[in-house]
């Protein structure tokens, strides 16, 4: 202890002093709220509510709104809040992280600041780390809510959208970190505001928030899936540049100027760019009439075919500006493109806007339907969106740097309610992984004969099944969970602590759930009370029966020790060590832990295993025989804190780059959802087209200029050709010398808005909205998920460049922001160009058309966490530090990686060829 804490103390002793001076203050209403009604006591709620809606924060309203908690919970969960458990809901209120041991009852405790907060009726999230315990505590905490009048939503993957809506309209809403964040991605792609889930994203309390920030924010949530498949079309559509021809300017014989060969279609190389003439544009539309993809007397303008002039433009660009060998090659039945400075083969990369498919129509190659990336969040980015975030767990401490750091989120470390009585066994090691087997086979034996309960925690499935085989051999009873069904592994853990139980858990196994000496009755008692066939002389004498089992079976147990826990390997960091040992020695119950290892493990071989081995041999150590050594201890400790900070590092690297996103999707969405709620986009479009056509006057007659220096032909073929605006510039210049180029912008913008209006007073203004705002989401989400491949590509690419003096990650964001702000432009020109050439005849017209585009322009979508699946290669899903690294343990991956799937570092290889090998 440093000198100043000793002084003044730690500032969690602070904290948890200024809270006990609250609690007293709860507890003194205690004896008031006692003599209230059930109706007295319910109709609080709506007092609280009422207060709060005319301006009374809810910190001022915290003493009574707790108080009237407990005395509630007391009626209805015949449980009283102890008065830690009240530290720890002031802990979580103020948007901090309690840290409680296991089976302290945290679950009863997150009641007291999720009352609170619902009060606001804004919503709060509980997130769980699995539907099973969404489900369990919503409908344990639910008759507590209810009762004082909230509703309590489950918010559950298979639920449907309607369902959805009443889950998160609740007061109160649980549900698992995926489908929240999920949910938040799906809201930020729909069509219409009604078809949102969520309201919000207000106070939410994180259950296990150590496994959720931190275990599972290694990876992104992502969803993916393919374009519409438009194969057909860009076959048949490749067949029409051939019959058009380039319009070349020829210098004139006496050098005055350029005269134009007439053609259909102009190119700008520099630009990327081709531009259809007005006889081009006419003779495609006749030859896609030809083609039957155009009908008769239909125009490329129609509302209808505008997806089609895009085609048209793809094709033209891949014939006129794109050549084999110069700007891509042929490789494998695959466009590679070629970088053009430095000609290396970018391979895996592809070209945006239809453009690569155009290409590998031009090239007779299969037309690849690649896997996109629709939308993807970290956990990071999505928990921080929360007004107010909290968390709780066993195990925080040793993370509290990486949650202070990432989160803003200060951990406080709540006393027992009565201190744990457990006893952690120094490490036992051994040369080799048999003997550490024998050891705890030994161990295990032990227990058993002395009817002492033990659950033994491993690292992977692999493993569990290699024990069990063992055990099996050696004759000993025992159940093996792997964290596949949780609400049957829940019901098998609620039993581990009855006397001879082994039982055998992979660390996400049976979660949640606490393990009662002798067993938990409670649900049985239950089930009894609920027997409407006994009487209740009879229920209370089966209950009373039951319970004097159970107390006979508890004081075995607490005979022969408590719960025993026996962990086989040390896992990757020591917070999950923790987690294991902390399922033993709840509410002050007897206990133990060992751990047993071997210089083959994992964390030893890599980390420690030379250090250990040197110290063992000195000591001259017999086979057999272990060693149990603090020094040990510590040199694992040491390796524990590598790898846990290697972790952090990934995670902090996943973070940064996922942040320069998340700022553009911070924007993107919040357009998207601004256009959702708009009912008039007058404003908007207006302002578009007017920055829009003022970039394209200024092009040709620059600001400022005179009149010698504008080129209105120019600009009169380009109003024409590109926005079918026609307008006589050169004749009006002619009759009117006084003509000033601000006039000309005027006479511009008129023309544009009379086209413009013309065409709302078709089909009315409402309609017409409608349109555009289809037109501009399918714009954004389109160039955003392009946007995202590019993102994607340049974060690996920046790695692999070598930029010498500079900083990758300054480098990302730069050239991030500049494919950003591109992309700002190319939606603007989309939008404004597809709003203003449109060609309508009627409402039903476009209305059938905004419809069209509402529906999902893609196929196959995904919903992706960490489970490394062939679809999606781990450079996809990780920061690079992740994969640099690949010569360390992955042990996670262990646990999610079928064995015969391909292994996630990229080698090609299997997984248990590959990195399995390791687990
Ligand atoms: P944790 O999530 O902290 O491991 P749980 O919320 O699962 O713990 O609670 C563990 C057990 O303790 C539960 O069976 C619960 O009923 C019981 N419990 C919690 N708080 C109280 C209380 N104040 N009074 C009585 N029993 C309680």
């Amino acid at each position: 202890m440093s000198f100043l804490t000793k002084i003044f103390g730690s500032r969690n002793q602070r904290l948890l002093k200024q809270y006990q001076k609250t609690v007293r203050e709860i507890n003194a209403l205690e004896p008031q709220l006692e003599t209230l009604s059930d109706e007295a006591l319910q109709a609080k709620t709506a007092e609280f509510k009422a207060r709060v809606a005319e301006g009374a924060t809810l910190d001022s309203i915290l003493v009574e709104a707790f108080a009237v908690c407990r005395e509630a919970s007391k009626r209805v969960l015949k449980m009283r809040h102890f008065d830690v458990q009240m530290i720890g809901g002031m802990v979580l209120h103020y948007g901090k992280i309690a840290e409680m041991g296991t089976g302290e009852g945290k679950t009863l405790m997150g009641t007291l600041p999720i009352y609170l907060n619902a009060l606001s009726g804004k919503g709060v999230h509980v997130v769980t780390v699995n539907d099973y315990l969404a489900q369990r505590d919503a409908e344990w905490m639910g008759q507590l809510y209810s009762w004082l009048g909230l509703s309590t939503g489950i918010n559950l993957s298979q639920l449907d959208h309607d369902a959805k809506q009443v889950a998160y309209g609740s007061d109160i809403t649980y549900g698992t970190n995926n489908e929240f964040g999920f949910d938040y991605l799906r809201d930020n792609m729909v069509f219409e505001a009604k078809d949102r889930v969520q309201r919000g994203l207000n106070f939410a309390v994180v259950d296990e928030v150590d496994s959720i920030l931190i275990d599972e924010a290694r990876t992104p949530l992502i969803i993916s899936g393919q374009a519409e498949n438009h194969t057909e079309l860009y076959y048949k559509i490749n067949e029409v540049p051939k019959m058009l021809t380039l319009q070349i300017g020829e210098e004139t014989p006496d050098g005055s100027g350029k005269i134009e060969v007439p053609g259909d279609y102009t190119k700008d190389e520099k630009a990327h760019q081709v531009l259809l003439t007005e006889a081009g544009h006419d003779k495609a539309e006749k030859i896609l009439t030809q083609m039957g993809l155009l009908p008769e007397g239909a125009s490329l303008y129609d509302a209808a075919h505008i997806t089609l002039i895009h085609h048209l433009y793809a094709a033209l660009r891949a014939h006129a500006l794109y050549f084999k060998d110069q700007h891509y090659v042929v490789l494998n039945d695959e466009i590679v493109i070629v970088d053009e400075f430095t000609g290396r083969m970018m391979t895996g990369r592809r070209w945006s806007d239809g453009l690569h498919q155009a290409v590998e129509a031009k090239e007779g190659v299969r037309i690849q339907n690649e896997n996109q990336t629709l939308a993807s969040i970290t956990f990071q980015n999505y928990f921080r969106m929360y007004t107010r975030l909290s968390g709780m767990t066993g195990t925080a401490d040793t993370e509290a740097y990486e949650f202070q750091e990432i989160y803003g989120l200060e951990t406080v470390v709540i006393p027992p309610n009565r201190p744990s009585q457990r006893k952690d066994r120094q490490d036992q090691v051994y040369k080799s992984a048999e003997e550490k087997y024998g050891a705890m086979l030994k161990d295990i034996q032990d227990c058993y004969e002395r009817g002492q309960p033990v659950l033994v925690g491993t690292t992977s499935i692999e493993n569990s099944e290699l024990l069990s085989g063992i055990l099996t051999k050696a004759k000993l009873p025992h159940n093996v969970l792997n964290a596949k069904q949780h609400a049957r592994e829940a019901e098998i853990i609620a039993q581990a602590g009855r006397p001879q139980a082994i039982t055998i858990a992979t660390n996400m196994a049976g979660r949640g759930t606490d393990i009662v000496l002798g067993g938990n009755v409670a649900k049985q008692v239950q089930l009894i009370e609920a027997n409407d066939a006994l009487t209740e002389v009879d229920k209370a004498a089966q209950s009373q029966k039951l319970r004097d089992e159970w107390n006979s079976l508890h004081e075995h147990v607490v005979k022969a020790g408590g719960l025993h826990i026996i962990g086989t390997e040390r896992h990757e960091s020591r917070r999950v060590d923790n987690q294991l040992r902390g399922r033993s020695g709840r509410q002050g119950d007897p206990g133990s832990s060992r751990f047993y290892l071997s210089l083959d493990d994992q964390l030893l071989r890599i980390f420690a295993g030379d250090r250990v081995r040197a110290i063992m041999d000195r000591l001259k150590m017999p086979e057999g025989e272990p060693i149990e050594a603090g020094i040990v201890s510590r040199s694992i400790e040491s390796a524990q804190r590598k790898v846990e900070a290697r972790n952090f590092d990934i995670r902090k690297q996943l973070l940064e780059y996922d942040d320069v996103a998340n700022d553009q999707r911070k924007v993107i969405y919040q357009q998207r959802n601004e256009l959702l709620e708009a009912h008039d986009m007058t404003e908007l479009m207006s302002s578009l087209r007017h920055g829009m056509f003022a970039d394209i006057v200024h092009a040709h007659v620059p600001l400022e200029s005179v009149e010698e220096q504008w080129d209105l032909p120019g600009l009169e073929a380009v109003l024409s050709a590109e926005w079918a605006i026609d307008l006589l510039l050169v004749k009006m210049a002619a009759s009117e010398p006084s003509l000033t180029g601000e006039d000309i912008l005027d006479r511009v913008h008129q023309a544009v808005n009379q086209a413009y209006d013309a065409k709302v007073a078709i089909v009315g203004k409402e309609s017409f909205a409608g349109f555009e705002r289809s037109v501009m989401l399918q714009s954004i989400d389109t160039h955003w998920r392009e946007h995202l491949a590019a993102l994607d590509h340049l974060r690996q690419g920046i790695h692999l460049r070598g930029y010498a003096q500079k900083n990758p990650k300054q480098e990302y964001k730069r050239e991030a922001f500049e494919l950003f702000a591109q992309m700002l432009d190319m939606i603007k020109n989309d939008v404004v160009r597809t709003v203003v050439t449109v060609r309508i005849q009627s409402r039903e017209e476009i209305e059938a058309v905004e419809e069209q585009m509402a529906l999902p322009q893609v196929e196959n979508v995904h919903f992706q966490h960490a489970d490394f699946d062939a679809s999606a290669s781990p450079e996809e899903i990780m920061a690079p530090a992740a994969f640099a690294a690949d010569d360390q343990p992955e042990l996670s991956y262990a646990l999610k990686v079928g064995r015969n799937d391909p292994c996630p570092c990229g080698s090609g290889k299997k997984f248990k060829q590959c990195h399995g090998k390791l687990a």
